[in-house]
């Protein structure tokens, strides 16, 4: 696959939030922690990963940020209009993360890596990506996907 990247414009379902994705994710997760059950609606948060300059041109006039006790630096912000997931930020701003029912073409995302919370899901899920439970060994290997993933793009340079 190519490394190249079309910029794509994100948004929330009804299109009151937008905001410009110019780089391939570093990292895209499959989240069933119950405050991602409750911040999509749905039974888990098909996400991705980016930096803080990955994305541009960020018109959040309509999104509403709130954060949850768990984990505690992720600020997760939902439409004040259709009340689904506009974007969420971590790390005081630094990392972006958008779920990936905001792209308008997921086929250009890299493919989930991992279940996270896997302990926590609303329904089995049948493949083959590891899938790990509970706080810690979530975050250590959501963290450790990461570090993966900036490596093979500074390395591409
Ligand atoms: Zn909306």
């Amino acid at each position: 696959m190519s490394s190249e990247f079309t910029p794509q414009e994100g948004s929330c379902s009804c299109y009151s939030n937008t905001y410009t994705i110019n780089a391939k994710p570093v990292g895209r997760f499959i989240c069933h922690c119950t405050i991602c059950q409750e911040y999509t609606g749905q039974a888990y948060n098909d996400v991705t990963v980016l930096l803080k300059s990955d994305v541009s041109q960020l018109n959040l006039i309509r999104t509403k940020f709130r954060r949850w006790k768990l984990p505690p630096n992720i600020s997760r912000g939902l439409c004040t209009r259709c009340n689904k997931p506009s974007i969420e930020m971590a790390v005081g701003g630094n990392l972006i993360l958008v779920p990936t029912s905001n792209y308008p073409d997921v086929t250009a995302l890299p493919e989930p890596s991992m279940h996270l919370f896997y302990n926590r899901r609303v329904e089995d899920i049948d493949d083959d990506l590891p899938k790990y439970n509970g706080f810690v060994q979530s975050q250590a290997m959501m963290v450790k996907a990461l570090a993966q993933g900036l490596y093979k793009r500074v390395s591409k340079r």
